[in-house]
């Protein structure tokens, strides 16, 4: 390891911070980089250089956008009345794969997890209010994992909206794991199945 070239030594240390990648595994992608022609890598590094500026949240509902306006909000064929609440953009993608869900989004961007200091302050809640009037929202689906957080969550949600239809996915996903690592059939019948909260 000593021996690497100090180039090849920073660029394991960057993939290291992949979750679940060590350094063995970080080794062998730094190979793997180095065998790749020129241009791809080129390719590779201008994507990464402009990433962040390219792919912004929208400010209207928190999902990912590439351009001034999001597919989500801007779209006429999404029902308004409905809105699914998620905590990262990221869950956005498994839901939608599902085709099981025609309405608007509001990403709160965390889960409350005091000991983590993510406090009711840091969800995006403010914005869901002023949209709720706005769009006259009928309906919140919680599509918030169930774990300790995803939880506590749903429960400060409900007591903030109390005149509002509360839904919130039916159990069937495994308690503990993110909505990420839940297959296609499993979170389908959990937005179908959804129970009053
Ligand atoms: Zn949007």
């Amino acid at each position: 390891m000593l021996n690497y070239p100090e180039d090849l030594l920073t660029l394991i240390a960057y993939l290291k911070k992949f979750p679940g990648v060590g350094k063995r595994t970080a080794e062998r992608f730094s190979f793997e980089l180095l065998n790749w022609d020129q241009n791809d890598l080129c390719d590779l590094s201008a994507l990464l250089s402009h990433l962040k500026k390219r792919i912004q949240a929208c400010k209207e509902c928190g999902c990912l956008m590439e351009k001034t306006i999001c597919s989500f909000c801007v779209s006429q064929n999404r029902e308004r009345h409905i809105m699914c609440v998620i905590a990262n953009p990221r869950d956005v993608y498994a839901i939608e794969d599902t085709n099981s869900f025609r309405g608007l989004y509001h990403v709160l961007g965390t889960l409350l997890s005091p000991l983590d200091g993510k406090m009711p302050d840091n969800l995006n809640l403010s914005l869901l209010k002023t949209r709720i009037v706005r769009l006259k929202v009928q309906e919140l689906i919680l599509a918030l994992e169930p774990t300790l957080e995803g939880d506590a969550t749903a429960l400060f949600i409900k007591e903030q909206f109390p005149h509002i239809y509360i839904s919130r996915l039916a159990l069937g996903l495994p308690i503990g794991s993110s909505l990420d690592f839940v297959d296609g059939g499993t979170l389908s019948q959990a937005i179908s199945k959804r129970q009053k909260f």
